[in-house]
């Protein structure tokens, strides 16, 4: 039998006083499940695989009213089945589209220093650590975000671009050249935000990178 990590340890340790509960319908889940099989029989699940300004973008679902829940309570509420539940499903999706195979390390599209402070974390940080433990990939922190910005839902498309200018950065010491990279976002909508921190990885000397998100917004599929 495989000896279980110190993590894996604690998780088992944890579960039996918060044990994982449903991100759906809350329902208590047993240890190595994510989502109840009835709510997984309803969820909307959309693997998807499309070119979205020259770059290669998979998604888990489409953002509708039940996706937005999941996705605001892992954004805002530090709510963990949520965060677990959009991990899990990222790597299922991955290993269904056998997207992002041979890649070398999991950049979360950062947020600026003033929303960590705010809420804490990053959600896209925690859920690509989450999603780091199933694939086998591990996370690059390798961006950041140079100022706070208006929020992206709230703007035109050409506002958007003009939005995100310059925005973000890859850190001095990140170890990325020649590296193949998988960019991880939450939401995916116009694929902006996915342009610009693919832009500035490239032009720091990666050598591919695909992205990766839970929803993807704004098209119906
Ligand atoms: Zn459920």
């Amino acid at each position: 039998m495989k000896k279980a990590t110190f993590t894996e340890l604690a998780e088992r340790v944890l579960f039996t006083v918060y044990p994982r509960r449903c991100p759906v319908c809350g329902i208590q889940l047993p240890t190595e499940e994510y989502i109840c099989a009835k709510c997984a029989e309803s969820f909307p699940y959309k693997y998807h695989k499309e070119t979205l300004n020259g770059l290669t973008v998979y998604s888990v679902c489409g953002y509708n009213e039940l996706t937005k829940n999941i996705v605001l309570g892992a954004k805002n509420q530090r709510d963990g089945d949520k965060l677990d539940f959009i991990a899990y499903a990222a790597s299922d999706m991955m290993k269904t589209l056998d997207a992002g195979e041979s890649a070398d390390g999991i950049v979360p599209v950062p947020q600026h220093i003033s929303k960590y402070f705010t809420r804490g974390y990053s959600h896209t940080e925690k859920i690509s650590r989450q999603l780091s433990r199933h694939i086998g990939i591990p996370v690059i922190n390798a961006v950041k975000k140079g100022r706070a910005t208006a929020e992206q839902k709230s703007l035109s498309h050409a506002q958007r671009k003009l939005n995100l200018k310059g925005v973000f950065y890859v850190k001095e010491n990140a170890d990325i050249k020649g590296k193949r990279l998988i960019v991880f976002d939450d939401v995916c909508t116009t694929g902006a935000t996915l342009l610009e921190v693919c832009a500035c990885l490239k032009e720091a000397g990666c050598k591919d990178v695909v992205c990766v998100c839970f929803a993807r917004a704004g098209k119906e599929k």
